[in-house]
């Protein structure tokens, strides 16, 4: 594969990194590896064990199959009004046009979607939406996404780099796969550009800095702060931990998203898909909580179907966070849960068991082996769980003439440092204060088609290549990762770092998440500063020298208590009621607001955008910034906190009216203009 770049002056073969094997981190190496840019991959697990390999319930795109009106621009618009507007316009009009032929794209490649009796993609509702607009593979499409990407990833590995001629470079192959590989530190240069970064090799402990003309982050959330989440153990948000110290800024970070319906469980919450309601599934409780019935002998008069009580038109599929706080009332204020606990029915037992099988069997095999009841025949005893971070890394983006993006700007999903870009669920631009279900693969797969192209322009333009540097930078940078692991190991405190995040875990959990106080943000952010102080008299329970897996875990431990700060921080911040952030205290206010969607937009329609401001003593400071610089290509670029707001008119979010209050001036037979070049990859042209 030759690139216009692809070997350095010195006749080095000029790398990128891209750090996530998940359906970000394999689309950003796929689009990379079109444009003839050979790449690095970083994962810390096997990349089809990445925690993407877990969705469940389906990916979005507005293909309309069952003539119903939907279209890119009802999909676009539902997708901003879900986020509370708070997403940016123009990168989610961007997705929303190209999701009908990422999911063709999807289906070339193998994905086996489910499909209609005539043989067409079978599509499901999802919350937010009253379209038909999830294509699905049963309830274990993340797992089918993955597979399929990963294949074409594995492709590029066997591909030869070839030289800016077209002459095969011995040896060399497009992609260089790391996993096992836990990524600790970027090389920046004294213009604070990335050259590289530095991982370890969890199994050998190998500490290594590799060059790199540009770094991606496509790492994921960071769930595992709230300790009990749907997350993988995996999802610590390291990496922009990481990169935050370093100077990358994050944003929205207090934007956590609480699934309505997971198993509330002493290890783990498992998630129970919304496409479970999806497919016809209702939520209630017995009117009298103390109902010792069993809950199949309980007739419909006896129910509380409190979900489809207030939205009659939504029903069960109100968006995530509206129908976590009606659970959270329910079980909180009612005291009216299952049995007076905390707990509600998910029922899908009206539904015929051939039906369940063929379209839920992958999360019904979970609820049944976790819970030990046949889900088919018995409604699931469910409570929301901490499940997905619309808050991330900030990253810009540049507009086209029609407002969508700019496919191949240097950009689109930049951090402000320059260098370095990140994509996935660790960015933060889509989904606003609140991601409709569904929307995250999609955001995942077009983000990778359009940061894999950024990345290969900002490469292209680049006057020297990192691989031609002098090698003490990387020697340095080395250096100083070996002896902080080295500190590490031989710490001996009383601290114990599992200990430590149980606490953390627990006090996030309790205190952060669904409603939010003031007065208790306070404790938890005076709380997280003792738990830094008490980090520094860690002590590493492990001292083996292989395959050690404490150090590695103390390092993440570090990181989530710096992004624990950044989410607590943004929360006691935000006085208002937005998406997933929910402050009770607030609520009246925004009812009385003069503002035409009942708050006051002057103030919190912005993004909050956090910058590391260093430690005094053990505590880390945030800053919140409304205004910054980046340089990319030469040239200053100017952002700030404002939202793109400039493609749809701000409406009131309510979804108890009887008609869609939105959506209405969208035009289903206007269909969008090709303004991406993203949904095709070579394997499938
Ligand atoms: C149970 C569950 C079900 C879901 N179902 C759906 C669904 O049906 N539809 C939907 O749209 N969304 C769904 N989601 C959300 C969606 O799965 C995720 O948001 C999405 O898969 C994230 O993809 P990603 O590529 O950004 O990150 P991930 O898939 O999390 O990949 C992150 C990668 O980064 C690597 N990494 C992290 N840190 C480091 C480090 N320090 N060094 C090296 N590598 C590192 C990891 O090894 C991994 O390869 C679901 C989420 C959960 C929890």
């Amino acid at each position: 594969m030759a690139g216009k770049n692809a070997v350095s002056e010195s006749g080095k073969v000029r790398r990128v990194a891209v750090v996530g094997g998940g359906l970000a981190g394999l689309m950003t190496v796929i689009k990379l590896c079109e444009a003839g840019v050979p790449v690095d991959l970083f994962s810390l697990v096997p990349v089809k064990r990445s925690h993407s390999v877990c969705a469940q319930g389906g990916i979005n795109a507005s293909v309309n199959t069952k003539g119903e009106g939907d279209s890119p621009r009802v999909h676009f618009e539902e997708t901003v009004l879900g986020g509370d507007f708070l997403a940016q316009q123009p990168p989610c009009l961007g997705m929303a046009e190209a999701a009908p032929s990422i999911v063709y794209l999807l289906d070339r490649m193998g994905v086996p979607f489910n499909r209609t009796p005539e043989g067409l993609l079978d599509f499901r509702r999802f919350g937010g939406t009253l379209y038909h607009r999830t294509a699905f593979a049963g309830a274990t499409t993340g797992q089918q996404l993955l597979y399929a990407l990963d294949e074409q990833v594995r492709r590029f590995e066997t591909k030869d780099v070839e030289d800016n001629k077209g002459v095969v470079v011995p040896g060399e192959k497009m992609v260089r796969k790391f996993e096992f590989w836990d990524f600790v530190q970027l090389i920046l240069d004294d213009h604070q550009v990335v050259r590289g970064l530095v991982a370890q090799d969890l199994k050998s402990m190998e500490i290594r800095a590799f060059s790199a003309d540009a770094v991606c982050l496509a790492t994921g959330g960071p769930g595992i702060i709230f300790g009990r989440s749907t997350q993988s153990t995996i999802c610590t948000g390291i990496a922009n931990a990481i990169a935050y110290k370093q100077g990358a800024i994050y944003g929205n970070g207090e934007f956590i998203q609480i699934h309505p319906t997971a198993i509330p469980g002493a290890d783990k919450l498992r998630l129970i898909s919304e496409s479970a309601r999806g497919e016809g599934g209702r939520v209630w409780v017995p009117k009298d909580p103390m109902d010792k019935r069993n809950p199949v002998e309980i007739p419909e008069k006896d129910r509380r179907f409190f979900l489809e009580d207030k939205y009659p038109l939504y029903k069960n599929l109100v968006p995530r966070d509206v129908a976590s706080r009606e659970i959270f009332a329910i079980c909180y204020r009612e005291n009216a849960g299952i049995m007076k606990r905390n707990e509600v029915y998910l029922d899908l037992t009206h539904i015929p068991e051939p039906v369940l099988r063929k379209k839920l069997a992958g999360i019904l095999e979970i609820y049944e082996k976790f819970v030990g009841t046949d889900p088919y025949h018995n409604p699931m005893k469910v409570f929301p769980a901490v499940h997905y971070s619309m808050g991330g890394m900030w990253v810009d983006f540049e507009r086209d003439a029609r407002g969508s993006l700019k496919m191949g700007s240097p950009r689109n999903h930049s951090t402000n440092i320059t260098g370095l870009y990140n994509v996935g669920e660790s960015d933060y631009q889509y989904h606003g204060g609140n991601r409709l279900g569904a929307n995250s693969l999609l955001s995942t797969i077009y983000g990778g088609m359009v940061t894999g192209p950024a990345m290969a322009t900002y490469v292209d333009n680049l006057d020297r290549s990192s691989h031609d540097l002098p090698s003490t930078l990387f020697e340095k940078a080395q250096e100083r990762e070996q002896k902080r692991y080295d500190k590490l190991a031989s710490a001996d405190g009383d601290e114990n770092p599992y200990g430590l995040h149980q606490e953390l875990g627990e006090l996030m959990l309790r205190d952060c998440t669904i409603e939010r106080h003031n007065k208790v943000l306070d404790t938890v952010i005076t709380k997280i500063g003792e738990f830094e102080e008490r980090y520094t008299n860690i002590a590493c329970v492990d001292k083996g020298k292989k395959a050690n897996q404490a150090v590695p875990f103390m390092r993440h431990l570090e990181g989530m208590l710096i992004l624990a700060r950044v989410i607590a921080e943004g929360a006691r911040n935000r006085d208002e009621c937005r998406g997933a952030h929910y402050k009770p205290d607030f609520d009246d206010k925004m009812k009385d607001a003069p503002n035409p969607i009942g708050r006051d937009d002057k103030n919190w329609l912005r993004s909050t955008l956090a910058k590391w401001g260093g430690r005094t003593g053990a505590q880390s400071k945030v800053e919140f910034i409304k205004a910054f610089d980046y340089q990319l290509g030469g040239q200053t670029v100017h952002c700030n906190d404002e939202v793109d707001v400039s493609l749809m008119e701000l409406r009131k979010r309510d979804y108890t009216k009887k008609k869609a209050a939105f959506a209405k001036d969208a035009d289903p037979a206007k269909k969008p203009e090709a303004t991406t070049p993203a949904a095709t990859t070579e394997a499938s042209k």
